[in-house]
């Protein structure tokens, strides 16, 4: 039986209700009353339960989609303003012993290369990253008990912390990593993670066990009650998200708002990102295999669906994605972007010879940072390297609170502003700089509040004058 406050995974995504939802979406795609009374609904930008979500998603009308479609536009503008914040995957070891059918790191892969990062390995990793001026991580491994145990991502996260090269730091590491315990998870709080993500992959709970054949991964329960355990541990800054492709997209995404009501719930703090990966070719998965791959506009969609139902959560789209699905789902609702990610175990300081690749599925956004940050401000967006509202305590519901309480704008655009300016400083080419300062000029004005602004203003003179850095709101 459905029930967003259980703690049992069954209940709080029942398939039942996730079939009820989707007749009622084909009952209700083309009432336009109720379409339009929905979107009035979103407007209000409280966003939408999954039930309205999934109407407005299988709507057919064009007229309607546009309203949609500008609806979170417009809600991401509220939001985020015209911030990207800027991240990078660091791969520390693709050592896995679960069955999942559609990842290369699969145990039954006896041929790709296995990988694991020594702490000297993610020194120089790290510096590489730095370098190119990278100030937040997502950690990424395959789940090995032995192996990959949480001592070792605790040591890793020491290390990538306490590694100042030149002006770098990473000053926030987010943590992708399997399903594990609440002690862990507060172990992981303690060693100062940022957000921890891990996707659902699917909803469907017979899928599921269909795609994670063996290994511990097959536990649908377990794995998808983690983020209560997280938020049990202590984190309360948690990432969904759904692989794309391995089943129906509008059952996950029925799933995936389940869920996030359900958190919302039971601890009151929604997810902080959800993330909109699809399947991706890779060593030796074929996504052509799988019955189930979205196209680039029902993909954009659901990317303005999930916006207008959780316009609090941020949205991560990675290097799984070309540049022109990117720009269009920045338009849409994306708050975060990777930038010149590697899916290898290592690779950041020295590229890996192609006959001994370890990457996780094919990139398709090959561009440097450089690029990449250059290309968001053409389109007249911020590239932004903040990592304040954690390092400032705003987590989980005070995060929210700083949104809801409109002050993004006196507090994130400074910082977005401000971190912009260590880049440009630091690690753009001439080119990036000059759009860059020519951006920061004009945006410094867009910070309402007086003293503020008049902050921003000095501590860009420093940063430029005096080689200070790490300023914050
Ligand atoms: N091993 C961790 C776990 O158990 O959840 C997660 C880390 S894994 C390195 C990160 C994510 O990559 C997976 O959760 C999956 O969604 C995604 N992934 C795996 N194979 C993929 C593929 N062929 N194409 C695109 N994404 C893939």
């Amino acid at each position: 039986m459905y029930d967003v406050h259980s703690k049992c995974a069954d209940e709080f995504i029942s398939h039942e209700e996730i079939l009820e939802t989707l007749a009622y979406a084909d009952e209700n795609k083309e009432n336009i009353k109720l379409i339009d009374a929905i979107i009035e609904k979103a407007k209000k930008r409280k966003g939408l339960t999954h039930r309205e979500a999934s109407v407005l998603l299988a709507c057919p009308i064009e007229e309607k989609n546009q309203e949609i479609y500008k609806l979170a536009e417009q809600i991401k503008k509220d939001f985020y303003g015209n911030r990207i914040v800027m991240f990078a995957p660091l791969y520390l070891s693709n050592y896995c012993i679960n069955g999942c059918t559609y990842c290369p790191y699969h145990a039954k892969n006896k041929h790709i290369p296995r990988k694991q990062l020594s702490q000297e390995d993610i020194r120089r990793e790290v510096i590489a990253l730095q370098d190119m001026g990278h100030k937040r991580l997502a950690l990424e491994a395959g789940e090995d008990p032995v192996r990959n145990t949480m001592e070792y991502y605790l040591d890793s996260i020491k290390t990538i912390y306490s590694i100042k090269h030149k002006n770098g730091a990473i000053r926030r590491v987010n943590i992708n990593i399997a399903a594990t315990t609440v002690d862990n998870y507060r172990l992981l709080k303690e060693a100062g993670i940022g957000t921890y993500i891990l996707f659902q992959e699917t909803y469907h709970k017979e899928s599921y066990l269909q795609l994670h054949p063996t290994g511990p991964k097959h536990d649908y329960n377990y794995h998808t009650e983690a983020m209560d355990r997280a938020m049990e541990g202590g984190i309360d800054d948690v990432g969904l998200g759904v692989l794309f492709g391995l089943d129906k997209y509008r059952y996950e995404f029925a799933g995936l708002l389940m869920h996030a009501e359900h958190l919302e719930a039971a601890f009151g703090v929604g997810p902080h990102t959800i993330s909109v990966p699809r399947l991706k070719h890779a060593d030796d998965i074929n996504p052509e295999e799988f019955d189930n791959g979205i196209d680039d506009e029902i993909f954009l969609k659901l990317i303005a669906c999930i916006r207008i139902a959780v316009p609090y959560t941020g949205m991560i789209i990675s290097t799984r994605e070309g540049k022109n699905v990117r720009g269009r789902a920045l338009h849409l609702g994306i708050s975060q972007i990777s930038g010149a990610s590697r899916t290898s175990v290592g690779g950041y300081y020295e590229p890996e010879p192609e006959d001994e690749s370890s990457e996780q599925f094919d990139v398709s956004d090959n561009r440097t940072l450089d690029e990449v940050v250059r290309w968001l401000m053409e389109m007249g967006y911020i590239p932004s390297f903040c990592t304040a509202c954690y390092r400032e305590g705003r987590t989980g519901d005070r995060f929210m609170a700083l949104c809801k309480s409109g002050q993004i704008q006196n507090c994130c655009h400074p910082n977005a502003l401000m971190t912009l300016k260590e880049y440009l400083m630091d690690y753009a080419s001439p080119e990036t700089k000059a759009i860059g300062d020519r951006l920061i000029e004009k945006e410094v004005f867009h910070v309402p509040n007086e003293k503020a602004r008049a902050v921003v203003l000095e501590n860009l003179r420093l940063i430029e004058q005096d080689n200070r850095r790490d300023f914050r709101f």
